[in-house]
């Protein structure tokens, strides 16, 4: 006899095969080499390279805007999937250099496991701190790997050090590196002690060949370096997988991504130790489970800059059950229904349509103008879901906004309020400047070039922006509104969900005005993501 049950044994087995990751990293320490790297050994593509579009080597990562072809960036996070070890492996892009925005920050909401990507001679840099401290405050564990360990670099010890001090993060090796950085010799295995060992290829276009030497054959020809491998893992706690998931340790990998050493390991430790989709905490306080009907939420939307084909994809990650292209599905918090004819895997350039996903894939959803980052589609069936909104990252980057053309104001507020609500950038309203002058507010600079084409192009509303000498937002209790207005290039703005801010020209002021005012708090912008 069957039992109807309203689980669904095939979405949640395709579930439990999915890991969804990004690499969190300061840039140039070696992201779109680990990416193509990862990719190669998965087999998602022939040779290194044809992953990303990187110097004169042809991509996938999109280039389909106007305005990235020329500024010669990839402003999409791609997503990459490739299957490794019958495991779907989801790669979410987090966008660095100049292209690092509020986007970058919300794809770790998307994401169920990160990569900290360190450069061996660097240890940690700002940018991966900056990741790092959203992946904590969510709750994402961390795999670290340690690239260009072909390189001079810093000591095995000192970089787990550093872990430890700087971010109390207790590293657990899961490699360790035989010989110091420059003078590789192979990688210990932390738990059985064998080592592997690599004979490069040329510009690393292919997978490095592997030997493995077993302990007692690693100590015969490794001699003391290692017998010193060997000790230096043991002062560090295993692998464990509830630590790692709480966030109170990392599994250590060591390598060079650019010779595809280590890759291998990397690959086997997220699949083998990185959580795969499980029940999303919903708006209510509740939990949507994996085999639930199919749900999703927008965490980034792209507006295609060309007139001709102005579209708007909004990304979603599949939260629960199968999505199906051409299946109806509500908007939340509209209530309104919405087709996904249009659905798209987002794997850079080739925007090759999507027919199915399950909970960990991405999918782009075309003609999506009404969505914006933070809502909810789901099967119209059943009880209306909606997961917790995108919470507002902290912005670094102020500039006023003022419409060039005074006879565009209708149009110019039109613009404005449709980019805030794309999450495009943050719209803030100062007290010093009024509402016909706001101020935006932004993670990194790409976001006002993101706004001022569309205002031009899209509402053709162009506008002025004018840089503020201000990098910090911090809640202040409207109440003290006059004292953070009195403070020397301070000023205070209102969002849209009503929260008053203090802006201040950088950490500094902040600390000094606090210092003069302690009776005031200046709260940071994003306590609990
Ligand atoms: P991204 O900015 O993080 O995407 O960094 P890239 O992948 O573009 O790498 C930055 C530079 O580091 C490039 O010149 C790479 O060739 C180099 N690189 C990346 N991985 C390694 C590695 O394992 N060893 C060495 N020696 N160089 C590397």
């Amino acid at each position: 006899m069957t039992t109807l049950t309203t689980e669904n044994p095939s979405v949640a087995a395709e579930a439990a095969r999915r890991r969804s990751i990004a690499v969190i990293s300061h840039p140039d320490a070696g992201k779109s080499t680990l990416t193509e790297a990862l990719a190669l050994h998965a087999r998602a593509i022939d040779e290194a390279g044809a992953v990303h579009g990187k110097g004169n080597r042809s991509g996938v990562v999109s280039d389909w805007l106007e305005m990235e072809q020329k500024r010669g960036i990839s402003i999409t996070s791609a997503a990459l999937q490739f299957v490794y070890r019958d495991v779907v492996i989801n790669l979410l892009d987090t966008p660095g250099h100049a292209d690092f925005s509020e986007d970058t920050y919300r794809v770790l909401t998307a994401v169920d496991a990160a990569v900290m990507l360190l450069d061996s001679a660097k240890g940690l840099e700002p940018q991966t701190l900056k990741l790092f401290e959203v992946c904590r405050r969510r709750g994402v564990p961390v795999i670290t790997f340690v690239n260009k360990w072909d390189r001079p670099g810093r000591e095995v010890l000192d970089l787990c050090d550093e872990l430890e001090e700087r971010i109390g993060l207790r590293p657990t090796p899961v490699t360790w590196p035989v010989g110091e950085a420059g003078r590789f010799l192979g990688l210990l295995d932390r738990q059985d002690g064998h080592v592997t060992r690599y004979r490069r290829t040329p510009g690393g276009a292919s997978l490095a060949e592997e030997e493995t030497l077993d302990a007692s054959r690693a100590a015969d020809e490794l001699d003391d370096d290692y017998t010193e491998a060997v000790e230096g893992a043991q002062l560090l706690d295993a692998v464990d997988v509830a630590t790692f998931r709480s966030g109170e340790t990392t599994p250590l990998l060591f390598g060079a991504a650019l010779a595809n050493i280590g890759v291998r390991q990397l690959l086997d430790a997220v699949v083998d130790l990185a959580p795969a989709p499980g029940a999303r905490p919903t708006a209510d306080g509740g939990d949507r489970p994996v085999e639930a009907p199919f749900s999703g939420f927008v965490f980034k939307m792209q507006a295609g800059m060309d007139p001709k084909h102005r579209d708007h994809v909004a990304y979603i990650r599949v939260c629960s059950g199968r999505f199906e292209r051409g299946m109806n599905v509500t908007h939340e918090p509209s209530g309104r229904p919405f087709a996904t004819k249009y659905a798209l895997s987002v794997f850079g350039r080739e925007r090759s349509t999507v027919e199915d996903a399950y909970p960990g894939d991405v999918v782009g959803l075309v003609n999506a103008g009404a969505l914006a980052v933070g809502d909810t589609v789901h099967e119209p069936s059943g009880p209306p879901v909606r997961f917790p909104p995108m919470p507002a990252f902290e912005p670094e980057h102020f500039a006023v906004a003022r419409s060039s053309d005074p006879g565009r104001s209708k149009q110019f507020r039109k613009g404005m309020s449709q980019l805030e609500q794309e999450g495009v950038v943050q719209v803030l309203v100062s007290d010093l400047r009024g509402d016909a002058s706001p101020v935006l507010a932004a993670v990194g600079p790409l976001q006002f070039e993101v706004a001022a084409f569309r205002m031009e192009h899209e509402f053709s509303a162009p506008m002025v922006l004018e840089t503020l000498s201000l990098s910090v937002a911090r809640y202040v209790d409207p109440a003290h509104a006059a004292a953070v207005a009195a403070y020397p290039g301070a000023e205070v703005a209102r969002r849209r969900d009503g929260a008053t801010l203090a802006l201040l020209r950088d950490v500094w002021h902040a600390r000094a005005f606090e210092r003069g005012h302690p009776d005031i708090a200046l709260d940071p912008l994003t306590p609990n993501l």
